[in-house]
């Protein structure tokens, strides 16, 4: 898919950022990008359109940045996934490793219905932790994870095309 290479060339490296040795790939410069931007919306809601998906969950922050325009495209409510203290309702919580310590991920619990098909969409999937803590919660309402989606995927990740059990589905690699 030549739109591949748009959105690869659009999104900005910044070395040594939030902290020395990290490569940070930067997607506010794929949003000031007109063109790429819309590709990369296109690619998703070609692929989820028909696929009866009644849930796009996001999660914070990045995937707030994708998510809402994939679900009015394709006619699904978008579910933010946030982090701990932000949501003011009832909500169910999951904690994840991350590369010193752990953070939490929250949901509501009236997001979703028992048996509704989900995708979860965040921009970059690493480790995948991220994106296994958003799978639970799905889960613990019942609702049916059909696919993780993101706009990067490093190398062994992108290859995995699993993520706990789930299809994970990845436009580019990190450049
Ligand atoms: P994981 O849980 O898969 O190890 O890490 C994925 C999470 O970290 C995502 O929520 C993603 O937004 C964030 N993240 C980690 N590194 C980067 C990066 O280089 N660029 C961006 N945009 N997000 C990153």
């Amino acid at each position: 898919d030549p739109r591949l290479e748009a959105i690869s060339a659009a999104i900005r490296v910044v070395p040594d950022f939030p902290k020395k040795g990290i490569m940070f790939q930067d997607i506010t410069t794929l949003l000031l990008d007109h063109k790429a931007f819309k590709h990369t919306i296109d690619i998703f809601v070609d692929r989820y359109k028909d696929m009866h998906i009644s849930v796009v969950a996001g999660v914070e922050a990045r995937g707030f940045m994708f998510g809402p325009s994939i679900a009015l495209a394709i006619g699904a409510k978008f579910v933010p996934l946030r982090k701990p203290g932000k949501l003011p309702g009832k909500v169910i919580s999951e904690s994840y490793e991350l590369e010193y310590g752990h953070d939490r991920l929250e949901m509501h619990v009236d997001a979703v219905e028992p048996r509704e098909r989900v995708i979860i969409i965040d921009d970059l999937v690493a480790t995948g932790g991220t994106l296994s803590a958003a799978i639970s919660l799905m889960e613990s309402q019942g609702a049916e994870v059909v696919e993780c989606a993101c706009v990067i995927g490093l190398p062994e990740v992108k290859g995995q095309h699993k993520l706990e059990g789930k299809p994970l589905y990845v436009l580019v690699e990190p450049s």
